[in-house]
């Protein structure tokens, strides 16, 4: 077991759909704590830069669309295998491939408006990390 920090984002459809209240309670059910938060809305330039990795997927466009039409809720998450734990709480990228109880099972509506991100691994999740948050925010 080992303490981890792990990057989340409440995407422009779970804000607008509602789901935030909803979503911090499951992590907070589930022992994470709230190391830092911040809304923002994204610009495509923001959006584009957090995915690069997928610049060349044919999604990529549409992605950053979605990923800067409206105001998203950007967390950092702290507790034991906090990176993998969590992206069992979200569940497939798919929601129809997500299992019962999944967050993405629960609010997703499709395989791109997804509701939540997780990092997928602890180096990822400290470059993600760095991305949206300085020193000074993170308690
Ligand atoms: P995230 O990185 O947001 O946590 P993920 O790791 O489950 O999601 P990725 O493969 O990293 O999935 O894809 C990043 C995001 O791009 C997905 O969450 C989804 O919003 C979108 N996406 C992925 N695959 C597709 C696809 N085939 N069609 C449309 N959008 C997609
Ligand atoms: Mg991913």
């Amino acid at each position: 077991m080992s303490l981890e920090r792990t990057l989340t984002i409440i995407k422009p459809d779970g804000v607008e759909q509602g789901n935030v209240g909803d979503i911090i309670q499951i992590f907070e059910k589930n022992q994470f704590k709230i190391r830092a938060a911040k809304m923002l809305h994204l610009t495509g330039a923001a959006a584009g830069g957090f995915y690069a990795v997928h610049r060349e997927r044919p999604f990529y466009s549409d992605l950053v669309r979605y990923m800067s039409s409206g105001p998203v809720l950007v967390l950092v998450l702290e507790a034991e295998n906090a990176v993998s734990r969590l992206r069992d709480l979200m569940g497939a990228t798919d929601p129809k491939k997500a299992s019962e109880g999944t967050i993405r099972k629960r609010f997703a509506t499709s395989i791109e408006k997804n509701v939540i991100h997780g990092s997928d691994s602890e180096e990822n999740a400290k470059t993600e990390i760095g991305y949206f948050f300085n020193a000074l925010e993170l308690v």
